[in-house]
């Protein structure tokens, strides 16, 4: 049976006693933590485990995490990143915002603050702890690996399911056609978003048949479920 798996997060950290406590925070919240302490370790325990969250401090002894940031996205890696540093200026801030990091967290913080974070990056990447998702009368539960539409059970394929999932626990935000690709297929098309359109298509015409619709496609950018005004 299918499992929601265990989200995975690497810590990149080399202050030992944040990197611990940190570590704590986020095992105790249900997540896979792995911890390294340098730039070079990061980006390579990244390419092998392709981790779904990575907290990346910025200032660490060899690579800053800026550099991490621009070799991991160049390897086609574009998992969430929330920077950690001590440096709070707007500056700052607006660089690790502009240079592809997802939210950023300023130290010293509270754990509960990160958790909470960590898990909207999850919600946004298509990681949910919810179990059942509900968008108008359309239900994906994953405990029981189904979709019901007005109580009807749906048979969607793996990759359909996997889909829909992302688009419904983004429901009311639109996911771009290459979050789609990096999520659900894990591996660049390099660009080929046909593949995706052909599966929207296909779950439109299992899922979304009734008006009114609840997937809307958002020309030029990718897609979005809506429960019905
Ligand atoms: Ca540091």
């Amino acid at each position: 049976m299918y499992r929601v798996s265990t989200p995975n997060v690497l810590v990149v950290e080399d202050e030992d006693n944040i990197s611990f406590l940190l570590e704590s925070a986020l095992g105790l919240a249900g997540m896979e933590v792995a911890s390294v302490a340098t730039g070079e370790a990061a980006i390579a325990r990244i390419r092998t485990d392709r981790p779904d969250v990575v907290l990346l401090d910025i200032m660490l002894p060899d690579v800053d995490g800026y550099e991490v940031l621009r070799r991991v996205r160049n390897d086609g890696w574009s998992g969430p990143i929330l920077f950690l540093t001590a440096r709070d200026s707007a500056a700052e801030r607006v660089r690790g915002l502009t240079s592809g990091g997802d939210d950023y967290i300023t130290k010293p913080f509270a754990l509960e603050e990160v958790v909470a974070r960590v898990q909207v990056a999850l919600r946004r990447s298509g990681h949910s702890d919810e179990v059942t998702l509900r968008v108008g009368e359309l239900e994906l539960d994953d405990e029981a690996y189904e979709v019901r539409c007005k109580g009807d059970v749906i048979h969607l394929t793996p990759t359909e399911y996997k889909l829909l999932r992302m688009l419904m626990s983004n429901a009311g935000r639109v996911v771009t056609r290459s979050q789609i690709l990096d999520h659900v297929w894990e591996y660049d098309f390099d660009g080929e978003s046909a593949i995706v359109e052909t599966f929207i298509s296909s779950l439109r015409k299992k899922v979304d048949l009734d008006e009114p619709h609840l997937i809307h496609t958002v020309r030029g950018v990718g897609y979005a479920i809506r429960p019905p005004r």
